[in-house]
């Protein structure tokens, strides 16, 4: 007790008097905000932006996660989609997709003009995980009771409720803006990637689709950078902005918000949806992609094509002139139909017949119209 009491005065007592040095002059400003750094693996400078905080050298591959000021982190576990596809089979892609399918034209591929071809490495922190989602709702149920003129329909809300969970392997781009090169942030799950242009047309059936749940790892290779400038890609490495923690939380958030969309398609009414979010592991991956731009009759588009497989991940389009009138022809065609049968059958309806050759007349003129005026 004495002894503790007594030890501050003592080592007060023996703490020299320290003296007063003339204050060490401030590092030039300019070194604060430096936006250059040495490689950890092989020490070349890395220059980087503000504001960007994961950054691969272009030298040896290794990738730098600056984690705050002062807390500069090797990443070990960063890998790459290798880049399989050249420019003129990411062009070649594009055509064939643009040649495909009902929505589109096989003619696109003599009027499709490529405006530009952008490789690039971006770096998307891909977060593995499992989603398991939980819902209540209710479902209107309807029955016909009684029978002749007592004959009813009771309608009752059922409550219904179920689980289902889906495995991620989740991307995130890892810098601020989504926007800066066209679609990269249409890849993930749910998300709207192709859009169809309809003109003016005001019979909007279709052609829109939705990022599938893709496997991100598929292919995945450790981070080769000699692979990289091989493919004449090194001075196309984008550095990251996001740090893995933030990359983290925005897909758990992301996540949800899937589970939840397509809890809502289980039920008409949903009360709850509580979903669990199991991250295995967060990985930099650089995924090699092409940004697209092209014209067709004059108007540009733009598409994303994955550079490690033959795909198009996201892409705008404009609808042929085929589609449009085939769905013109459909949607008057069942009208007239109906106004063909109520004005021919027994006792037959002038107004109905008269309906029934409006609609053929239209049918007609409009097919004709498109279908002469344009190859598409
Ligand atoms: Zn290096």
């Amino acid at each position: 007790m004495q002894e503790e009491n007594m030890a501050p005065e003592e080592v007060a007592a023996e703490t020299p008097e320290v003296p007063e040095v003339p204050e060490a002059p401030e590092e030039p400003t300019a070194l604060a905000h430096d936006r250059e750094l040495s490689c950890q693996n092989c020490g070349a400078p890395l220059a980087y932006m503000e504001g960007e905080s994961v950054i691969t050298c272009p030298y040896c591959g290794t990738t730098t996660m600056l984690a705050g000021y002062d807390n500069i982190v090797k990443i070990d576990g960063h890998s790459m989609l290798p880049m399989a596809v050249n420019e003129n089979d990411a062009i070649s892609t594009l055509i064939t997709w643009l040649s495909k399918g009902f929505f589109r034209s096989k003619s696109y591929v003599a009027t499709a003009k490529l405006g530009s071809a952008n490789g690039l490495m971006l770096p998307y922190w891909i977060v593995k995980s499992n989603a398991a989602t939980s819902w209540h709702g209710k479902k209107k149920r309807t029955k016909t009771v009684g029978t002749g003129d007592k004959k009813k329909t009771q309608t009752w809300w059922e409550p219904v409720s179920g689980r289902f969970s889906e495995d991620f392997t989740w991307p995130e781009y890892a810098r601020e803006n989504p926007e800066e090169f066209w679609g990269i942030g249409n890849i993930q799950p749910g998300k709207k990637s192709v859009f169809p242009d309809w003109g003016k047309f005001w019979l909007k059936f279709g052609g829109s689709k939705n990022s599938p749940n893709r496997n991100m790892l598929d292919g995945q290779i450790p981070f080769d950078i000699e692979a990289v400038k091989k493919a004449g890609m090194a001075d196309d490495l984008v550095n990251g902005q996001v740090t893995q923690d933030r990359a983290e939380a925005n897909a758990r958030g992301n996540i949800k918000t899937h589970q939840a969309k397509k809890a809502e398609s289980k039920a008409d009414v949903l009360s709850d949806v509580d979903t669990t979010v199991n991250v295995n592991k967060v990985d930099l991956v650089y995924v090699p992609m092409w940004e697209m731009k092209y014209t067709i009759d004059g108007k540009e588009y733009s598409a994303l094509v994955d550079g490690a497989k033959k795909e198009v991940l996201s892409a705008e389009f404009p609808v042929s002139k085929k589609a449009k009138i085939t769905i013109f022809d459909i949607t008057l065609g069942i009208p007239a139909l109906i106004a063909g049968i109520v004005g021919f059958s027994g006792a037959g309806s002038a107004a109905a017949k008269i309906v029934m050759f409006i609609l053929v007349a239209l049918m007609l003129a409009y097919s004709l119209m498109k279908g002469l005026g344009s190859k598409n």
